[in-house]
């Protein structure tokens, strides 16, 4: 038996006693702290929203439901900075809105929020690629500084073969395709969709939903959606319920994805693993009695 000293065992040596590192919290883009709107109409006053704080972490997808008149548009114009907030305050990128001019408010929010709206709000006169590059169209830029980019863009939303169409000229889904691709276009930091499916019939919606999660899953985009559909909320890593303007539950789904996912979950964008999510949203809004 080999000697082994009292004074010095053979003992294991000491794991080194090291700070555990905290993964880094992703940035986050956008940041509702506390906020209160009040809309005013003939004397009454509305609260329409009633202290809701959110944090958007960058290349999280988030949706918003609640029933109609709960605040969802206002809490997305507000975020979008489209409005302001009667009380609170709205970081985008980190930058408070409050105390900016409009025009200010404008420029911040140029390049960082692309909104996508129910109704598509194309310029009807304007090519689908015309549509895309509104931006630089408008200021008269040569096409040839931003063709690259608009191909791209184009190719990410598969609309390569309707590119010189109007938007009379394509369908509904295409259409959404075109909105989401003139969001995308200057790179912003999040994408604001009020209802992007609801004038769209459920395969068409479907498909629009797919692709935004593809933007979110491909190229980390992060996205908030406001709908009243459980199934499209269900696309997102988080739901959240507002009621009278006011955040009354929330629902972490990023988990039931991966463990969906570790169950043999095929597809990349979580498809399969969608049913598992939509199946908690169903549940959640049964338990809210919503
Ligand atoms: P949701 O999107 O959940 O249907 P909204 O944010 O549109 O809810 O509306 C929240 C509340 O604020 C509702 O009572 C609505 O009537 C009111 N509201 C929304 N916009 C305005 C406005 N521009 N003027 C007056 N009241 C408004």
């Amino acid at each position: 038996m080999p000697y082994v000293s009292k004074s010095s065992p053979r003992r294991k040596p000491k794991a080194k006693r090291t700070t555990r590192r905290k993964a880094p919290a992703p940035s986050v883009v956008l940041a509702a702290l506390d906020l209160v709107k009040d809309y005013r109409t003939n004397g009454t006053a509305t609260r329409a929203l009633d202290g809701v704080s959110l944090d958007v972490p960058s290349g999280r997808f988030i949706s918003v439901m609640g029933p109609s008149g709960s605040g969802k548009s206002t809490l997305l114009h507000l975020l979008g900075g489209l409005d302001g907030p009667t009380s609170g305050e709205v970081l985008l990128e980190g930058k408070p809105l409050s105390g900016l001019e409009d025009k200010e408010i404008t420029l911040a929010r140029r390049g960082s929020v692309g909104f996508v709206f129910q109704f598509f709000n194309l310029v009807p006169v304007l090519t689908v690629e015309e549509n895309v590059a509104l931006p630089r169209v408008i200021a008269g830029d040569r096409p040839d500084s931003y063709q690259a980019r608009l191909d791209e863009v184009i190719a990410q939303v598969g609309l390569e073969d309707v590119t010189t169409k109007l938007p009379s000229q394509i369908s509904g889904g295409q259409q959404q395709r075109t909105a989401i691709a003139r969001a995308i276009f200057p790179s912003p930091a999040v994408i604001l969709a009020d209802e992007p499916t609801g004038n769209l019939d459920t395969r068409t919606g479907r498909q629009i939903l797919e692709l935004l999660k593809r933007l979110q899953v491909d190229l980390g985009q992060t996205i908030v959606i406001v709908t009243h559909d459980p199934r499209a909320a269900a696309y997102g890593d988080e739901v959240i319920y507002l009621e009278d303007g006011r955040i009354r539950s929330r629902i972490d789904l990023s988990k039931t994805r991966r463990s969906s996912a570790r169950a043999g979950s095929p597809s990349r964008d979580g498809t399969k693993g969608g049913e598992a999510r939509a199946r908690a949203v169903l549940a959640w809004l049964q338990k809210l009695g919503a």
